[in-house]
Order: C-alpha cells, then sequence, then structure tokens
C-alpha cells in the first residue's frame, strides 16, 4: 500500500508496530437483523442490523437505524413495535448484500465475474445501489418530527 500511496508513506515513515501481532476480528454475523427488544431498548447500528462489509453501508445503515430510532420514541412507537419494522423495511437491502457477498467468496461466481463486468459494465454500480440504505428507507418506517 505505502508503494502504491505515497501519501500513506509519508505518513508511515518510521512507524513502529506497537503490538506483537495485528488485532484480529472473526465471526462477524452478517446477515444478522434484530427480530425483536426486550427492555423497551430501540437497538440500532450493529446491534440492529450487520451487513456484509463489501457494501461499505454499515456507518450509514448505523446513522439511518438512529434516526428512524428517535423519530420512533419521539412519535411514542414502543421499542418492540419499532424493530419488527425497522427488520422488514432492511430485509430485501440485506439478503441482496448476502447474495452479492455470497457469490464474490465463490470461485465459480468471482472466474465469472470479469466476464460479466466486460458484458455489462454498470453491474457493480446497480448492486452497489440495491445494497445500500434506499432514499425511501431513509425516509420510512419513521418519518422524523422536525
Ligand atoms: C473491520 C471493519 C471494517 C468496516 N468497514 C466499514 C466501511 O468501510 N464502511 C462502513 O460503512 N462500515 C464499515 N464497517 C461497519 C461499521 O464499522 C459498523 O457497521 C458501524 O460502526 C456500527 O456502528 P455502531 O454504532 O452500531 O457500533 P460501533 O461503531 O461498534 O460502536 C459501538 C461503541 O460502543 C462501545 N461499547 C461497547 N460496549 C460498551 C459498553 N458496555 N459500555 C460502553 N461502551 C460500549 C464500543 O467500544 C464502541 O465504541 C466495518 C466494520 C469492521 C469491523
Amino acid at each position: 500500500m505505502q508503494q502504491d500511496c505515497p501519501h500513506l508513506a509519508m505518513r508511515l515513515a518510521g512507524a513502529e508496530p506497537l503490538l506483537a501481532k495485528p488485532i484480529t476480528i472473526t465471526h462477524i454475523p452478517y446477515g444478522y437483523i434484530r427480530r425483536t427488544s426486550e427492555d423497551g431498548l430501540y437497538c440500532i447500528g450493529d446491534q440492529a442490523a450487520v451487513i456484509p462489509s463489501f457494501t461499505g453501508d454499515g456507518i450509514s445503515v448505523a446513522l439511518h437505524t438512529a434516526r428512524c430510532a428517535v423519530a420512533a420514541y419521539l412519535a411514542g412507537e414502543p421499542a418492540q413495535h419499532f424493530q419488527a419494522k425497522l427488520r422488514s423495511s432492511l430485509l430485501t437491502q440485506m439478503r441482496l448484500a448476502e447474495f452479492a457477498a455470497d457469490g464474490m467468496n465463490n470461485s465459480l461466481a468471482r472466474a465469472v465475474l470479469p466476464f460479466c463486468l466486460r458484458v455489462w459494465p454498470g453491474v457493480m454500480r446497480v448492486t452497489a445501489r440495491l445494497t445500500r440504505v434506499a432514499h425511501h428507507a431513509a425516509e420510512a418506517p419513521h418519518a422524523v418530527a422536525s
């Protein structure tokens, strides 16, 4: 990365590892969408939904679900009701993201992908759009009170 990006190389010049080995993460529950909540908690962000990483949409989902939770709370909507509605509003996006992520992990799909990109260069744009919080989902299911 430093070879490809001189600015990064400049930033990291002289840097030394602080840990003996890198911190790693594993078993991220991609595709998880919370069905219900307990104790009146409005669950948001990764506690509400964990979209596959390749979409780069986790932060947007976190902000979106926070916004929805605030609107639901202000509207007096019970947490359990909110959670169920949130789940159905994110379900399509999540399942498409899982499908695309599984495809990218599949060696046959990876072999076919370059061919698909040649035939239909816009396929990645369409995939990206379908795996993001949709504009309509950003307004629904709860409108924010001004
Ligand atoms: C390696 C990796 C790369 C990613 N890359 C991207 C990306 O490029 N683009 C993107 O959009 N998303 C990315 N994501 C996903 C994104 O980071 C998350 O979806 C998003 O941060 C979720 O926000 P959150 O507020 O739910 O949780 P978090 O951002 O995890 O915030 C939760 C916070 O709560 C704190 N906390 C936990 N327990 C307690 C406790 N008991 N008391 C007090 N504080 C507590 C934690 O320390 C943390 O600061 C990535 C995730 C990972 C793991």
